[in-house]
């Protein structure tokens, strides 16, 4: 094994190369991806199977675990906190559609609730027209159309 130290100057150097190497074959390197995908599916697809087969709890942790970044970046970028009463315990928050058609919308785009729900918000660019509530405020406002929190004011 060599051992070499590089100055600083060629360090960036080498730095800035990757890159420009990395800009350029980035387009490239995403096409071949979904090229490889597509031709090698079934094997990636039997690997994945294979994978989750043999280690369940790994995949089901890592399943888990990206649900969670997947809601808590969602509810970062719309506030963190109930649009109504400022809750900001994660564990009381859901998405809401401000006109209270959530329902319907989440059926148009034919996904439900939930992690696809959330995915769709962030594949979008978290849209307007959606807000936090936590689920007190959310059950009211369903139940009876106002929540008590604005008629106190
Ligand atoms: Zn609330
Ligand atoms: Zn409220």
């Amino acid at each position: 094994m060599s051992r070499r130290i590089y100055t600083d100057e060629k360090h960036v150097r080498k730095n800035e190369y990757a890159k420009a190497y990395y800009r350029t074959h980035r387009e490239k390197g995403l096409k071949y991806a979904h090229k490889y995908y597509d031709e090698n599916r079934e094997t990636i697809l039997e690997k994945q199977r294979k994978a989750w087969h043999d280690n369940p709890e790994v995949g089901r942790a890592q399943g888990a675990a990206w649900r969670a970044k997947l809601r808590q970046d969602v509810l970062t970028a719309y506030g963190n906190a109930c649009g109504c009463c400022g809750e900001t315990h994660a564990e009381f928050l859901a998405m809401d559609h401000v006109n209270g058609n959530g329902n319907r919308h989440r059926k148009s785009i034919k996904r439900e609730g939930g992690t696809k729900f959330y995915l769709w918000l962030r594949q979008n660019n978290y849209p307007i027209g959606y807000r936090i509530l936590c689920h007190n405020c959310n059950v009211s406002l369903g139940m009876y159309g106002y929540c008590p929190h604005k008629q106190e004011v």
